[in-house]
């Protein structure tokens, strides 16, 4: 009887857990009612759990500390933990020698690709193209779920206008409808239509929220905001990733009115849950949970418990709810309901993924083999490599280059391949990936005699380099002095046509925990340049940078400059491709970038004022300042082509409306160059006078079009009421009667524009 009893309880386990029923919610809700019944309260707090997974060798799994974790049942899941090998192993112990047979989650930051490495997500939005943002998306979807990978940390959706911050490199800029509409595409582009194929992943909205106003542009530190900036400004793409179906959420390291992100209800239940009315689940960021101690709001069980009650679901490797979270149930602090109510989301994750279904459905060896890196991938990587460039200026046509004569190359980042993929490429292959000096090498044929001197350190201060380098992105430091390196550049350049200084920043010079309280090209680089010009041969500066730069020197100086960001694996063919011009630069700029540091934070959608300047610069009590102008050195939505284009008739079909009536903004734009063209055709409205203040323009809408030379189209926007819509003090998203100014143009400074009356 006794055995009888047993095998009953182990067939019912082994059905709940190895079969899944099919898709729907009700059936979901089935099943998962069905697996919660039979789980022990630890099991429960177990799949809460995400601990990092050190550094799992392959066949040696069994015998980790995380496999006596798994085989307890105390492990939710995983992340960057790389190849199906080692995913299958893992998987195997917790699918076969753990009590209920629960698959793991596997998750990675997946940001910019995979192995094919794409551009930093703040050059992927200088495209403008969100086709082309949404591929990214999918093909790293395709590569990375090739190799057992099912959950990706991306896309990172922070806005961002200060630029000390390090992970402005990770997101789209300063602007949150442009922002909005990349977290659709790339969350369409991981998850596709059906998380359960075996190519798609789900995607996780970072970092909820603020994260990208950090004071002081220094990572981690104290964000203090008004709520009408953050519905306005900064949450609109975090609504855009709920509303796209996002399937996870992270919450952010920084606190919200005084109350740090990973244990405030009032974002992650009140907002996202309860108003956005986001289905998935909300992870921690890594230790966030921990790191509330520090923040000041108690023992690491207090920190827990306020983290679970706030909305958290899973602890990303600090194992406090692990650890705490049975204590705090008898003593009141958490109830049983909220552990069951975030086991069920995480489990419901699993099952929208498929992996109750074949726990190795992302674990298959033959497209591992054929689906990584392989041509067509890298060949898309490289494509819009080339498309996410901004030509920055480009004096008397000095760029395309002529595929004839001699051009030195020269520069730290000229004949570097780690840097190329830029941060946060975790799976990248760093020895495979292609410097400027190979593109150009292999590009440029036999006509072409390129000379190579590394012409400067990336830094003087070797210490700073290093710190620069991080994560196998070191610089082969010269140890030869600033004047020698510039001296053998020098030569090279004397004996050339052209030069095309490879200068900039390093690849860790942004990212995570790379605040910088200058934005300049570090001098020693500058001393180069220097000494290129006056070498009297014309100068292109090819620009590597993960944030906008204060270059202003530069831009007085120096005849073209390209700004190539970090293109990711194809780095050095997509350079090559723009720089001999078999493509033409389309990026603009998704950021304003300032001319010195002390105008930070500076951003096109601004107010006001009481006081703005009204003319010319300087006037004394307006709001402006002794020392330099309010502008930018370039506006957001700035970039040029190797064609140029001419904007004429502006045209508004109507300029007094009624509620329900939509206007039809036109213009007309030709291609006045000689070469093919695409242009970012930018839409921007002011709403005049609003019961909150309101900025002096925003974007709400634009389109990429393509020229022939001497073509010309005409673009149309459909503007309706939704796009006047904002968050009021009351924090009621709704649009205001009154006067609107419509603006179109190339950038957001040079438009033309006319003022409709819209009444409700
Ligand atoms: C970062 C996240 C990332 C996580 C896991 C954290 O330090 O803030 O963006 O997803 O690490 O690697």
């Amino acid at each position: 009887m006794k055995r009888l009893f047993f095998l009953a309880a182990f067939c019912s386990l082994l059905s709940a857990s190895a079969q899944q029923p099919q898709a729907g919610i009700a059936s979901m809700k089935k099943f998962i009612d069905g697996l919660m019944r039979k789980m022990t309260l630890d099991e429960k707090i177990g799949q809460l759990n995400l601990p990092g997974s050190g550094d799992i060798v392959t066949g040696q799994a069994r015998n980790t500390d995380i496999a006596k974790k798994i085989r307890e049942g105390k492990v939710g899941g995983l992340f960057n933990i790389k190849s199906v090998e080692k995913i299958k192993e893992v998987q195997r112990i917790a699918v076969e020698e753990s009590r209920l047979k629960i698959p793991l989650i596997f998750g990675m930051d997946v940001i910019h690709g995979y192995e094919s490495v794409f551009p930093i997500p703040l050059a992927l939005s200088a495209s403008w193209d969100m086709q082309l943002i949404e591929n990214s998306a999918r093909i790293a979807a395709i590569e990375a779920s090739a190799d057992g990978i099912n959950w990706t940390f991306s896309p990172m959706v922070d806005i961002c206008r200060d630029p000390r911050w390090g992970r402005i490199a990770e997101g789209s800029g300063e602007d949150p409808f442009l922002g909005s509409e990349i977290s659709k595409a790339m969350v369409k582009g991981y998850q596709g239509n059906d998380l359960k194929k075996d190519n798609t992943i789900m995607a996780c909205a970072k970092h909820f929220a603020l994260y990208g106003a950090a004071e002081a542009g220094r990572d981690y530190n104290t964000v203090d905001m008004s709520r009408q900036r953050m519905f306005n400004d900064y949450l609109p793409p975090f609504k855009a990733a709920s509303d796209a179906g996002a399937g996870s959420f992270m919450a952010s390291f920084n606190e919200i009115d005084g109350i740090p992100a990973t244990g405030n209800k009032w974002l992650l239940t009140d907002v996202l849950r309860k108003t956005w009315g986001f289905k998935g689940f909300v992870v921690t960021d890594y230790t966030g949970i921990n790191e509330m101690v520090d923040h000041g709001v108690g023992d690491l069980q207090t920190a827990s418990a306020m983290a679970l009650n706030a909305g958290i679901d899973m602890d990303m490797v600090g194992e406090g709810i692990l650890t705490t979270i049975k204590k705090s149930l008898p003593e009141g602090k958490i109830t049983l309901a909220k552990i069951e109510e975030a086991c069920r989301r995480i489990l419901e994750a699993k099952y929208k993924l498929g992996l109750f279904e074949d726990p190795y459905r992302y674990c298959n060896e033959a497209r591992a083999k054929s689906e990584v890196f392989n041509d067509a991938h890298r060949k898309a990587a490289r494509e819009t490599a080339t498309q996410t460039f901004v030509l920055l200026k480009n004096k008397n046509n000095l760029l395309p280059l002529k595929k004839s004569g001699t051009i030195a190359l020269v520069g730290p980042l000229a004949n570097n391949k780690h840097n190329m993929p830029g941060t946060w490429s975790v799976a990248a292959r760093f020895d495979e990936a292609i410097s400027v000096l190979q593109g150009m090498k292999e590009l440029a044929g036999s006509k072409v005699n390129i000379l190579y001197a590394k012409g400067s350190n990336l830094d003087a201060d070797s210490a700073f380099e290093e710190r620069a380098g991080m994560f196998g992105k070191s610089f082969q430091r010269d140890n030869r002095t600033e004047e020698q390196l510039i001296q053998e550049a020098v030569d090279i350049a004397l004996q050339s046509d052209v030069v095309v200084a490879a200068l900039g920043e390093s690849a860790e010079m942004s990212g995570e925990s790379s605040s910088r309280s200058t934005l300049n090209i570090p001098k020693t680089q500058r001393n180069l340049l220097k000494a290129l010009l006056k070498t009297g041969k014309p100068v292109v500066l090819l620009l590597f940078c993960g944030r906008p730069l204060t270059i202003k020197w530069e831009y007085e100086n120096v005849p073209a400059i390209l700004n190539v960001w970090f293109p990711g694996s194809e780095a050095g063919y997509a350079i090559a491709d723009v720089l001999f011009g078999d493509v033409n630069p389309s990026g603009k700029l998704t950021t304003t970038w300032p001319q010195s540091v002390g105008q930070i934070p500076l951003y096109y959608a601004h107010k006001n004022t009481g006081r703005p300047l009204q003319g010319e610069w300087f006037q004394k009590f307006r709001s402006n300042y002794l020392d330099i102008s309010n502008e930018p050195l370039f506006p957001f939505g700035y970039g040029l082509s190797y064609t140029t284009f001419s904007y004429s008739d502006f045209r508004l079909n109507k300029t007094k409306l009624k509620s329900a009536e939509q206007l039809t903004a036109s213009i007309t734009v030709t291609n006045t160059g000689n070469k093919e063209g695409k242009e970012v055709v930018q839409l921007y409205i002011r709403d005049i006078v609003g019961s909150v203040t309101r900025p002096v323009k925003e974007l709400k809408g634009f389109q990429k079009i393509s020229l022939k030379p001497g073509e010309s189209k005409t673009v149309h926007f459909t503007i309706t009421p939704e796009l006047l819509k904002f968050y009021n003090y009351n924090l009621v998203y709704d649009w205001e009667p009154g006067e609107f100014e419509i603006m179109i143009g190339p950038d957001s400074k040079n438009v033309k524009s006319g003022k409709v009356h819209w009444d409700k």
